[in-house]
């Protein structure tokens, strides 16, 4: 494959943008390389600036859920357009969606849209605080949760990418308000909660991590968060930024059948235009302005051209029965035969999966924690990567993310990336 114009189209952006990029894990820092720019997404492929094509598995990173440019939802978008593109007042159709959401998924009263993911979990944690009257938060190592300050903390994904995961720019009276755990270790969270009395309004989690690469909660992991909130008089925010709509209708919290006291969303639920949510009870929602004190506001909040391709999107997937089967069958056989291809070559690999998220490490123990997931061979990952991107198939480009399978890869697509894993020469 050749990259003549991505190459050229990068140096160029690079004396605009910082970077060269609008998000970090874009610029293949952590792979190395030239990322590679896009110009046309259809179904399960994208083509690229030198008409390269590829089959998809970062799918815009989960909201590209039924492949890209839907039909369905590319229509919903010219009716909408034509009738303006934002008004800055409510509109009908944002009570639609709030409505359908809300009925639809379990343990939330209303829902509040925002733009960004980063948005939903920055707004979450201040409704907790405001809620609870307490300062502290508990995180997980390894888990994203969106660039605001209290966050940036081993906060994985891109910042892991980079090796420095607290940011500069955070201040040290921000961070100690952000207490730290592992992933899977309840007897951490134990200790932070005897330790910091009446002081944790929160604790916030991703039910299914997808920042650290794909890990699991093990041993009932979410179950016992909960009981430890509940003992606690701590809330427990699931950011199902990525789970949502995605593990489940009503992600994890369905999945697990583990009740959440406030869940953030993103993502799938804006189908490629930017929208973020976060939702919980009517007793927690009731404290967020207009009605109660904790100030949270948009200017595009609700917008609805996003709020269209957004409902579009939810609606075809709730209607379609055999949807999220579908989706954890084609992950499956994906798992499964790309281990036993990676078996036969003698390449040591823990492959990790829920439902329609999964991600490859180099490395025969298992992963369960962000400490395990940076012991992987992040090498070898490095070259699989480069070895799939000039096969046509476009992964993640870190070790530490995670594929999203979109509903458009079918038996096709999936021989074909077979068919370049098997072409994969481990050194
Ligand atoms: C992507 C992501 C976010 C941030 O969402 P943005 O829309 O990128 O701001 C937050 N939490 C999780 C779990 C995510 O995967």
């Amino acid at each position: 494959m050749k990259y003549q114009r991505s190459s050229a189209l990068f140096d160029e952006a690079n004396q605009y943008i910082p970077g060269g990029v609008n998000s970090p894990v874009r610029a293949f820092k952590s792979v190395g390389g030239v990322p590679v720019f896009m110009k046309y997404a259809k179904g399960a492929y994208l083509t690229d600036a030198d008409d390269n094509t590829y089959i998809d598995y970062i799918n815009s990173w989960g909201p590209a859920i039924l492949g890209h440019t839907h039909p369905e939802v590319l229509e919903e978008l010219k009716i909408q357009a034509e009738k303006g593109f934002s008004f800055g007042a409510p509109t009908e159709l944002e009570t639609e969606i709030a409505k359908f959401i809300t009925g639809n998924v379990p343990n939330i009263d209303q829902i509040r849209m925002v733009s960004s993911g980063t948005e939903a979990c920055m707004s979450a944690i201040r409704l907790a605080r405001g809620f609870t009257g307490r300062d502290k938060i508990i995180k997980f190592e390894g888990c994203y949760h969106g660039h605001s300050d209290s966050f940036l903390i081993k906060a994985g994904s891109g910042a892991a990418t980079f090796g420095n995961p607290n940011s500069p720019g955070v201040t040290s009276g921000t961070a100690k308000d952000t207490l730290l755990a592992r992933y899977n270790d309840l007897e951490q969270v134990k200790d932070l909660f005897a330790n910091n009395q009446e002081k944790i309004a929160a604790v916030i989690i991703e039910p299914v991590a997808g920042n650290m690469g794909c890990v699991l909660p093990e041993n009932n992991f979410l179950q016992e968060l909960r009981k430890i909130c509940d003992e606690n008089g701590a809330l427990l925010i699931f950011d199902e930024v990525m789970t949502g709509f995605r593990l489940a209708f009503g992600g994890a919290q369905e999945l697990y059948g583990v009740k959440a006291d406030l869940v953030t969303y993103g993502k799938v639920i804006g189908g490629g235009l930017p929208v973020g949510a976060f939702a919980a009870r009517n007793e927690i929602m009731d404290h967020l302005a207009p009605k109660g004190a904790v100030y949270q506001a948009g200017t595009l909040s609700g917008n609805p051209l996003a709020m269209r391709a957004g409902l579009k999107t939810l609606q075809i997937i709730k209607n379609d029965a055999g949807f999220f089967s579908r989706l954890e069958k084609t992950t499956e056989i994906l798992d499964t035969e790309i281990s036993k291809i990676l078996t036969e070559k003698g390449l040591a690999h823990t492959i990790n999966r829920q439902g329609s998220m999964m991600s490859v490490f180099f490395d025969s123990e298992n992963v369960s924690d962000f400490d395990e997931a940076q012991k992987a061979n992040h090498d070898t990952f490095n070259r699989f990567f480069h070895h799939m991107l000039t096969n046509g198939i476009y992964l993640p480009p870190s070790g530490y993310e995670t594929y999203f399978i979109s509903d458009a890869i079918k038996e096709n697509e999936i021989e074909m990336t077979l068919e370049a894993v098997r072409k994969f020469e481990s050194l």
